[in-house]
């Protein structure tokens, strides 16, 4: 079943790509496997999946010793401040940074265990108030701020887009965020290096790959409802 379904998937996104003149590599695909057991997350390695997704850091401590090493694990979901030290040698990119604050507690943690942290910063483009993360607004100050922090570097965005029927309805979201993406690029803010935009779930990433996400996040269309 995650073999089909990864398989269908990986040519959902070949196509979006052909469709948008890109290449099938520019995009790399997170499974995301929160809520799911070790043994399906092992189906997906089996598969070929190496990047995996996950939304608490629990579940990342438990799951990632039974996955072999060259899996790499994403945090997606919201971080609590309290949280990052044990989370941050456990994961290759956060994406879900919302805050200055939380920017600010990552700093101070990877300077203590002397290393250095990729992240993402969350930008709620849709201004919903159940969500988390910047306005597009306050991309370039949050940039410029954290730019200060030496064992950071913010290697682009993310977005979480409203659950929609028609996935038409986000094209407008992933194009603002994309836009943001290229003026912040063209900035070279320091400890900055804008070369991933991560953006699409089940429902909508093949209009995200239409609009230039470089990292899809699929959950439901890998490993079935939660
Ligand atoms: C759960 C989740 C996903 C995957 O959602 P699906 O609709 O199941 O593909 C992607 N991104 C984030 C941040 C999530 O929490």
């Amino acid at each position: 079943m995650v073999r089909e379904n990864l398989a269908q998937v990986r040519r959902h996104m070949e196509e979006a790509c052909r469709r948008a003149g890109r290449q099938t590599d520019e995009v790399t695909l997170i499974a995301v496997s929160k809520t799911k057991p070790v043994s399906m997350l092992m189906e997906a390695y089996e598969a070929g999946a190496r990047d995996f997704g996950e939304n608490k850091v629990q579940e990342i401590l438990e799951k990632r010793p039974e996955i072999p090493a060259d899996a790499r694990f994403h945090m997606i979901g919201h971080l609590q401040r309290n949280k990052v030290r044990q989370v941050i040698d456990q994961v290759t990119l956060i994406h879900s940074v919302d805050s200055l604050r939380l920017a600010e507690q990552i700093e101070h943690e990877a300077a203590k265990k002397e290393l250095h942290a990729d992240i993402l910063l969350e930008v709620n483009v849709a201004r919903e108030e159940s969500k988390f993360g910047f306005f597009l607004e306050e991309v370039e100050n949050a940039l410029r701020e954290i730019s200060k922090y030496p064992h950071i570097t913010v290697k682009g965005l993310m977005t979480i887009a409203p659950y929609v029927e028609d996935p038409e309805e986000n094209r407008d979201i992933f194009k603002k965020l994309h836009q943001v993406f290229i003026d912040m690029k063209s900035k070279n803010i320091d400890n900055s290096n804008m070369s991933v935009l991560s953006m699409g779930m089940t429902g909508d990433y093949q209009v995200a790959i239409e609009e230039g996400s470089t990292m899809i996040r699929v959950g439901t269309g890998i490993f079935g409802a939660r």
